[in-house]
């Protein structure tokens, strides 16, 4: 056994000494003398310094206890294989997917299983003895799956991460005669092992452990080691005695504290003084941020740093599986793998590495084809089929040709690409899986990558690709190793998912730019400028001790890692970071994550006490693209001078004007929809243009919606709605209503009564039925809507049922149902709609010019003398009523009327809202003549309704749709005056004077001055 030198120091200490006597002992034997690192980073950081000196270093002398282990394992076991990690999980997988261990599938699963064989491995655990009493079930079957792992790994000569370090025990054989190994914190069992392995079989040991007088953090002492010499630091530090009620340190200098108010605010501070430090003469290489969390920080540094222009290199490569590139190349499996769901397909087709175009056209037809998965082709005939059946006018037959058109377009596309996709289907070997995606990727000459663009995006696209392509090879190579069986596709795909969720793809290196790192590895890196960011509790100390698949109990019993363990490593960790910055650092910590309050990390609690540091950071952040921009719109706004980055000057006058003058007070612009005398609009909205009462209640609620659906022809994205739509549930209830009601009168009925009422309701239930048949959907939700349209023993009566009950309640009017879905101005089918039906629409004289109206009146009732009733049904929750008639925003019923009237040459005396919904069943009136108190006085709420002058409400109406159609033949559309909120449904929000962050932004965000 060689003698052991043991250095207590503190962390960072003497690391200078250290890297001098191996760099001395590498010189007389290069081969023979290595450096063991606790982490990658500080190998990396001494193979620098030594590089930077010129001395030459034998490939792996510089490393950490892994690496030391692979590197004996690789010269001393040529015939096996060390796998990766993704390995290890391949092969769990694939022992899962056997079916064996029911209790240990799902989500989420393997991962955790070899995170659980990693621990018992390297704490050399005997499990599942050591649980003793709390053996059951679930443990033997862990237990099972263990044995038949390490037995696989045995057989096929593999070795994984963890065996690695027992293997590299068994195989060592003084391969090393001068070993130095400096900062480990507390290695674990089989670490430990490995570590006196090296000593025995070594000429010389130098060890340094990270130890100061500070029990609560520096438990170990090394004596494990049984050294021969112990030389104990020199140096002293209030920050290695932080947690243990030392005396106060002054290092308000050094440390400086900052509460910011989320995470991208934090990231920008921190952005803001790198840029501040740079400007006082600080080179981004000795600045270094740390988060406890680095992957869930690294978008923010993606996001903010470049926007500062602060160059910076991220010490880890992101997971493949956050890659776009990746995440696209992965759709491909997807779509076929989970049954050609709507969502993967639409990622396939739109993205931009895959060689598809009209993705986005076919995402729109998508949702309205209500495909969720599978059945694309047969709903897209669906959409097309009912397209057809639309009885439009005779205008809008072209853009519904046009869309027809389209559906078939899509049809071809999605034949086309569900035939390649087919390709990668069944049952096939891994390797058979590998070689039909090459192909397809191949044949499709994919990934397409862009061109160019932004360097650094470029660059990051190129790693990810060759990170995925890599790993794809890994899993060929491994392949060969498993047993040859066949898997479905659905196992392939899960199977690349795991490989590119524990690969990562390669990273930039910088020395250059400022080092973006986990606070994990910062200990014994010198560096000149340290900021900490991102102390909250749950990340730092990130205290969780249950072993996966483990309750706390059989945790505690297998005695691997107590809560105080864990807390004391924390605490190690960050007093090593502190210790690990030469100038300055910046602790920080955000109060919030969005709108979710963040507790900040007790260690900021202890920095504080323990030294009263400086606050640092502010609100200002003047290094900022985004912020300078915001600025330059403030100003704009404000009508003073600015400089927008990136504006001509024309540009910039352009939008002074916009912003200053034509979007603000009354509505005077084209940019409010004021448009005016347009040849075009004059054309199209002339004399002989037929309108809806649809559009023109649009036009009265709010020009300008109206100007961006009926002028601009635009609309909203259709919900990816798999189940009814509101306006289909409509529909249906409309189209169940109107083929009873007709059938009914047909057959010489008059108005459902009591007596009438059984035989009613079974021929009502039963076109109830058929009408709802139509309808494919096969979800809970559609079963239990129709459930409520029908009824049920559960559910109760049925919708259709307290329709019919109503109206016979209601039958004491006098009112007889005689005709439904009254048409004008709409294609004519014979039997779909009734006999008054005409195709073209109805000329309403409306003063000095005329309103020729298009729409369809679903019910009207007679009264014997012939007076009649109009009806509208609702499916919704809101109607309007007879203050919205009066104030001229309600002309559908009114219009309706006179077009009824003019139609039959009768009388109106009432219009009537129909509501047919869940929870409310009732026909009230909105107005009726209120000299016909016994017809209209047995309505639900008709005391409010009641009218003077019928005739006169009419004409009210159509006054204001004549100056509704002067305003839309003027061009004048502004956004709505009413002092009410906008209607909910309103697609345009975002695009009108009032979009809400539009608002916030001129009214809260950025301040007078210019900065926010
Ligand atoms: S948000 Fe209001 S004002 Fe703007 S378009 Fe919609 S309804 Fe009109």
């Amino acid at each position: 056994m060689s003698p052991a030198v043991l250095y207590r120091r503190l962390p960072g200490e003497g690391l200078d000494a250290f890297i001098a006597g191996f760099r001395k002992a590498a010189g007389h034997d290069p081969f023979g003398t290595v450096f063991i690192a606790p982490t990658a980073s500080l190998a990396r950081e001494v193979v620098r310094r030594l590089g930077e000196e010129g001395v030459p270093l034998v490939a792996d002398a510089v490393t950490t206890l892994a690496g030391i282990a692979r590197k004996i394992v690789s010269e001393h076991a040529a015939r096996e294989t060390l796998i990766p990690a993704a390995g290890s999980r391949l092969i769990i997988a694939r022992l899962i997917a056997g079916g064996d261990y029911p209790l240990l599938s799902g989500a989420g699963a393997v991962d955790e299983l070899a995170i659980l064989f990693s621990v018992l491995t390297m704490r050399k655990v005997d499990y599942p003895a050591a649980l003793g009493d709390l053996q059951g079930a679930k443990s033997a079957e862990i237990a099972a799956l263990y044995r038949t792992y390490t037995r696989f790994l045995d057989e096929h000569r593999l070795i994984d991460e963890s065996t690695l370090t027992a293997r590299a025990i068994r195989l060592l054989s003084g391969d090393f005669r001068t070993v130095y190994v400096y900062g480990l914190f507390e290695p674990m069992p089989l670490e430990r092992d490995l570590l006196l392995a090296l000593r025995e079989s070594a000429e010389e040991f130098f060890y340094a452990i990270p130890c100061a007088a500070n029990p609560a953090v520096f438990a170990d002492d090394g004596g494990w080691l049984h050294p021969d010499e112990i030389i104990e630091g020199k140096q002293t530090s209030a920050v290695a005695g932080l947690f243990s009620r030392g005396p106060p340190g002054d290092y308000r200098g050094l440390i400086r504290i900052a509460e910011r108010r989320d995470r991208i605010d934090e990231v920008r501070a921190i952005a803001q003084e790198i840029r501040d430090l740079a400007a006082a003469g600080v080179r981004p290489g000795d600045i270094a941020v740390a988060f406890p969390d680095l992957d869930g920080a690294a978008p923010y540094v993606d996001e903010v740093f470049p926007d500062f222009g602060v160059p910076c290199t991220v010490s880890v490569g992101r997971p493949l599986s956050a890659s776009p590139l990746v995440q696209a190349l992965l759709s491909v499996l997807a779509a076929p793998a989970r049954g050609y769901r709507r969502s993967d397909v639409i990622a396939l087709v739109t993205s931009p590495y895959l060689p598809f175009t009209r993705g986005s056209e076919l995402d729109i037809l998508s949702r309205e084809a209500r495909i969720v998965a599978g059945t694309w082709d047969e709903r897209l005939v669906a959409l097309a089929a009912n397209l057809d059946e639309q009885p439009e006018p005779e205008a809008a037959r072209d853009r519904i040709a046009e869309k027809i058109a389209a559906i078939e377009a899509a049809r071809i596309t999605i034949r086309r690409l569900f035939a390649d996709l087919a390709t990668l289907e069944g049952a096939k070997t891994i390797p058979d899986h590998i070689a039909a995606y090459r192909l397809l990727l191949d044949t499709w000459r994919a990934p397409v990558m862009p061109g160019g663009g932004e360097p650094d995006l470029l660059d990051d696209e190129a790693r990810d690709l060759a990170g995925f392509t890599r790993a794809l090879a890994e899993l060929e190579e491994l392949a060969r190793l498993l047993p040859g069986d066949k898997v479905p596709l659905s196992e392939f795909f899960s199977l690349i998912g795991t490989l590119t969720v524990g690969s990562r793809a390669g990273r930039r290196r910088n020395r250059n730019a400022v080092q973006v790192i986990g606070i994990r590895e910062v200990p014994h890196i010198s560096v000149p400028y340290l900021f900490i960011a991102g102390l909250v509790e749950g990340e730092m100390p990130r205290l969780t001790t249950r072993l996966p698949f483990l309750t706390d109990a059989e945790t505690r019993r297998l005695g691997t890692r107590s809560k105080d363990d864990v807390l004391r490593e924390e605490r190690y960790h960050f007093i090593a970071a502190l210790l690990a910055a030469q100038s300055r650092v910046y602790i920080s910590y955000p109060a919030a994550d969005d709108s979710t309050p963040l507790v900040r990390s007790g260690f900021v609690d202890a920095v504080r006490e323990a030294f009263a540091p400086e606050t640092w950071g502010n609100s200002d952040f003047p290094d900022s693209r985004l912020a300078r921009a915001g600025r330059a719109g403030a100003l704009l706004a404000r009508g003073e001078a600015a400089n927008p980055p990136g504006l001509t000057v024309r540009e910039a006058v352009c939008r002074l004007n916009i912003e200053n003058y034509h979007r603000k007070g009354g509505y005077d612009s084209p940019y409010d929809g004021l448009i005016g005398d347009d040849t075009a609009i004059a054309g199209r909205f002339g004399e002989e243009a037929v309108f809806s009462a649809t559009a023109l209640d649009t036009y009265a609620d709010c020009p300008f919606r109206f100007s961006m659906e009926k002028v601009l022809g635009l609309a909203p994205l259709p919900p990816a709605d798999p189940d009814l739509t509101a306006q289909e549930r409509g529909n249906l209830v409309h189209r169940v209503a109107c083929r009873f009601y007709a059938g009914w009168r047909r057959d010489g009925n008059g108005p459902v009564t009591e007596a009438g009422l059984p035989d009613a309701l079974r021929r009502i239930q039963a076109t109830g039925r058929e009408e709802a048949d139509r309808f494919t959907f096969t979800s809970p939700a559609w079963v239990a809507e129709k459930e409520h349209l029908l009824g049920s023993p559960a559910a109760g009566p049925g919708l259709l049922e307290r329709f019919l009950r109503h109206d016979a309640d209601m039958a004491a009017s006098g009112l007889i149902p005689q005709a439904f879905e009254v048409s004008f101005g709409l294609p004519v089918s014979p039997g779909e709609v009734d006999l008054l039906s005409v195709p073209d629409a109805v000329a309403i004289p409306l003063g000095g010019e005329t309103l020729r109206l298009r729409g369809r009146v679903d019910r009207v009732d007679v009264l014997p003398d012939g007076r009649f009733a109009i009806t509208d049904y609702k499916t919704g929750s809101r109607h309007p009523v007879l203050k919205d008639i009066r104030a001229g925003k309600a002309l559908q019923l009114p219009l309706y009327m006179r077009a009824v009237e003019t139609l039959t040459g009768m009388q109106g005396v009432a219009g009537t809202y129909y509501t047919i919904r869940r929870g409310d069943v009732r026909n009230r009136p909105v107005f009726w003549d209120k000299a016909m108190k016994d017809c209209f006085g047995c309505f639900p709420g008709s005391q409010q309704s009641g009218v003077e002058d019928i005739r006169a409400l009419v004409e009210g109406s159509l006054a204001r749709a004549g100056e509704y159609l002067a305003g839309i033949r003027g061009g004048r559309f502004p956004p709505r005056s009413d002092a009410g909120p906008c209607p909910v449904y309103c697609g345009f929000k975002t695009i009108c004077r009032f979009d809400g962050l539009r608002l916030i932004t001129a009214g809260g965000e950025v301040n007078a001055d210019g900065t926010d």
